[in-house]
C-alpha cells in the first residue's frame, strides 16, 4: 500500500507497564497487558496506515519493543514515540536512531 492509500493514524499501546505512577493515569497498575511484535505485524499488514504514535505506558519495559521499534523503521510510516526520562538509555539510544522521517519526542 503507497502514498494516498495510506491513511490511517494509528496508536498503538504496547504496554500498560510504567516504572511511574502519575496522579492522573488512567492504566490498571494491577495487570499486565501487552501487544507482540506478531500482533502489530498483523495491524500493519491489515490497515491502510500512514503514522504510528506509540504511546501510553514505558515502551521500553516491553520486552519486545526494540524489534518491534526495528519492524517500525522499515515501514513507509511517520512513528512518533513518547518516552519518558526514565527510558532505559539503551532504548533512548535505539530510538535516536530511527530515520529522518521519524519523530522522537523525549521528555
Ligand atoms: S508516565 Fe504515562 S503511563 Fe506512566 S504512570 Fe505516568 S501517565 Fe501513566
Amino acid at each position: 500500500m503507497r502514498g494516498s492509500a495510506r491513511g490511517f493514524a494509528l496508536g498503538l499501546g504496547l504496554t500498560n507497564e510504567c516504572n511511574l505512577a502519575c496522579s492522573f493515569c488512567y492504566r490498571d497498575p494491577n495487570r499486565i497487558d501487552r501487544l507482540t511484535l506478531d500482533q502489530v505485524r498483523a495491524i500493519i499488514d491489515r490497515l491502510p496506515v500512514r503514522s504510528v504514535n506509540l504511546g501510553t505506558g514505558e515502551n521500553g519495559m516491553h520486552p519486545e519493543f526494540l524489534a518491534i521499534l526495528d519492524f517500525l523503521r522499515a515501514q513507509p510510516v511517520k512513528l512518533t514515540i513518547k518516552i519518558p526520562k526514565t527510558t532505559p538509555i539503551e532504548v533512548q539510544t535505539s530510538v535516536s536512531k530511527c530515520r529522518p522521517s521519524a519523530s522522537n519526542i523525549i521528555e
